[in-house]
């Protein structure tokens, strides 16, 4: 059977011409599966029932069931475990800002990047999202919570550029008057560095933010935090983003997960600021959220105050996450990895 919900619009248009339906029923079946995000064909009711029954038959639609849900007292943040139609899982968690509530998806079932300080990779990799599963997941929230989601980073489980072509198509659709119609410039993929498809990603010309992992200054402490550095250096990482700012005219950003006595030290601040110059980027500094298997330790606040003034003073903007949903486990992958182990 065939996903319907990751088809484009031209695809299901020729997927349903032996069925000799008019054109704009096409059209009708993607805004519903897309603007509305129907989990089942009965719910197109402006369908007969004959068509639905026939739909039915040579079309599934994915949808991301809600396994687990968790709202934090301290701020509103919204953590889900989706059950996907295989039985895999996958966190969401939806966030509350002055501008509107923020979406943080998921693009893999598990990571094969191998990051020592992420929890989403120690169960290894199972599979990549398919472009309807990624939509799925705002789709479900927004339905659950009754409201709009009006910005999407990829920023939870699994590297977006190592499932590029989904990750592309599904932004498309996010963008599509007939979809979710989702301005592209509320939109945020964070990547580890997979640096030839940020050269790719820049041809696309699509008005989203980047977002580089970066976490370490030089190529001795960043390959031992992140395997893919062992590939594509801070320097060629920090190259690739310089490219896609000027291609693109957006500004790009870094993360930085501080680990105390790791990465905090003045001259990883001193060192950073040097390979930065001149870059009109942000760096967001992110005390490291601990889990439990990997033994890291968050920074203290003096540390990560004193590495931010270090950036600014060599005028480097920077800004300290403000973490939120510490009361339920919000950083990605924990959930899905309590769910392996019960
Ligand atoms: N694979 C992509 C997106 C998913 S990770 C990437 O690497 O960017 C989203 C962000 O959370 C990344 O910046 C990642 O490095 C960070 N992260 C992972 N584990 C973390 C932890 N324990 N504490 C703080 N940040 C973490």
């Amino acid at each position: 059977m065939t996903d319907i919900k990751s088809l484009t619009l031209s695809q299901l248009n020729t997927v349903l011409s032996p069925l000799g339906l008019p054109r704009f029923r096409a059209k009708q079946i993607y805004q519903w599966l897309h603007q509305k995000g129907v989990a089942s064909f009965d719910e197109m009711t402006n369908l007969s029932k004959a068509l639905r029954e026939e739909l039915s038959q040579a079309f599934y639609i994915p949808v991301c069931t809600v396994e687990e849900k968790y709202v934090s007292q301290l701020d509103g943040t919204v953590k889900y475990l989706f059950r996907l139609h295989d039985g895999e899982y996958i966190e969401a968690v939806v966030m509350q800002y002055h501008y509107g509530s923020t979406i943080c998806i998921s693009s893999q079932v598990g990571c094969k990047m191998g990051c020592t300080f992420c929890a989403s990779t120690l169960a290894g990799f199972q599979r990549n999202l398919l472009p309807s599963e990624m939509e799925g997941q705002l789709h479900a929230a927004q339905r659950d919570l009754g409201i709009r989601i009006s910005h999407v980073v990829l920023m939870g489980i699994g590297e977006p550029l190592d499932n590029y072509d989904n990750v592309i198509q599904f932004l498309k659709t996010l963008n599509d008057e007939n979809g979710l119609h989702l301005s592209l410039r509320d939109v945020t993929l964070s990547t580890c560095g997979i640096v030839p498809r940020i050269y790719d990603l820049i041809e696309e010309n699509l008005p989203i933010t980047l977002t580089l992992s970066l976490h370490a200054p030089n190529d001795r402490l960043r390959s031992g935090m992140m395997p893919v550095n062992q590939r594509w250096g801070v320097e060629e990482a920090i190259a690739a983003c310089r490219a896609y700012a000027e291609k693109t005219s957006r500004r790009v950003s870094f993360e930085y997960t501080l680990i105390s006595g790791v990465n905090d030290t003045p001259q990883c601040a001193a060192e950073l600021a040097a390979k930065l110059r001149g870059f009109i980027c942000h760096v967001n500094l992110i005390p490291v959220n601990d889990v439990e298997e990997r033994g890291n330790v968050r920074s203290s606040d003096e540390a990560v105050k004193n590495f931010q003034s270090a950036l600014k003073k060599q005028g480097i903007n920077a800004t300290i996450r403000r973490t939120l949903g510490k009361d339920i486990q919000a950083s990605c992958g924990q959930l899905r990895r309590r769910k392996q182990q019960s």
